[in-house]
């Protein structure tokens, strides 16, 4: 396994020329733009990587399946489901959602900004940092990494250039989809987005998804196996922004990107992949990572289609 991801890092570095670095949070702008990384937990617990996988990125968008995850563990399906959709809705992620029709919660899911920020509201706690806590608490073990924290330097960028996502929230509170406060809200979402991962603690987050729920090797059951399918499900139509019916034809597996440059993906019952390259497609996907993907896909057959 080693010697195929070194193979095909090396046939992608060149893919990272094609991308370019998000630049509208600024302290994104300073990531390398040549990164190319990537680490692979197989269902047998066996861990493989090559290149820059232990480069330490910012989550962004792949904290979006966790948000959900714990909106579903605190509220149950029949209630997340009925305050955000699970329609693609085949726009960009911070689409501004407002044409001639009302927004409803029919129009967003949950791997698109407004859905993400309204998981937020559905976590549990008595304060946004009691729930902000749980949600990093939920994050370290589904990474297996007790140390995980927040990018402070990126969640105060995130904070000071948040102005569509705050359109987002008011358009989304003035449509009854959001009731709290807000800056609170946000500022819950915007921590999330710059959690610290690297492509070790995605392909971590990827194995117990492919595992239905259980922990790699010590099969410990984090969250029920029906909850696994109905991340994964919307992983697969919604998880590659709109660039996911594309991404599900090349490489055919549930998989979530993010503006960092990672890529958390799940084969269910055979493996999770973290990826990390930053410069990224027109879509906001990792330019090299869909290649690196795309050939892993195809040697080892891993399309589920
Ligand atoms: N912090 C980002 C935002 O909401 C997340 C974007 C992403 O990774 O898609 O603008």
């Amino acid at each position: 396994m080693e010697e195929l991801l070194e193979r095909l890092l090396e046939e992608c570095l060149h893919f990272t020329t094609q991308g370019r670095v998000a630049d509208y949070i600024p302290e994104l702008a300073k990531a390398n733009p040549d990164a190319l990384g990537i680490y692979v937990i197989g269902s047998e617990g066996k861990h493989s990587w090559a290149g820059d996988c232990h480069q330490p990125f910012t989550i962004q968008s792949v904290v979006k399946p966790i948000l959900l995850l714990q909106a579903l563990l605190d509220n149950g399906v029949e209630l997340v489901q009925s305050r955000v959709g699970v329609e693609a809705t085949g726009k960009p992620f911070d689409a501004i959602n407002a044409g001639d029709q009302s927004l409803d919660s029919g129009h967003i899911n949950p791997m698109v900004n407004m859905g993400a920020i309204v998981m937020c509201t559905l976590i549990r706690g008595a304060t946004y940092e009691e729930r902000f806590q749980r949600l990093l608490e939920l994050t370290r073990k589904l990474a297996g990494d007790e140390s995980i924290g927040v990018d402070e330097a990126v969640y105060r960028s995130e904070k000071s250039h948040g102005s569509k996502n705050r359109a987002l929230a008011y358009l989304l509170k003035s449509y009854g989809l959001l009731e709290d406060d807000v800056e609170e809200v946000l500022d819950c979402y915007f921590r999330a987005c710059s959690i610290q991962v690297d492509c070790r603690a995605l392909a971590h987050i990827g194995a117990v998804l492919s595992n239905r729920g259980r922990l790699p090797v010590s099969n410990q059951r984090i969250f029920p196996s029906a909850l696994a399918r109905y991340v994964n499900a919307i992983l697969m139509t919604c998880g590659m922004y709109d660039g996911s019916g594309e991404f599900a034809m090349r490489v055919g597996v549930p998989a979530k990107s993010g503006v960092g440059g990672g890529i958390m993906a799940v084969v269910p019952t055979r493996m999770g992949i973290g990826i990390y390259s930053p410069a990224l497609d027109s879509k906001g996907n990792s330019m090299a990572g869909i290649h690196l993907l795309e050939r892993l896909s195809k040697e080892l057959y891993l399309s589920i289609f």
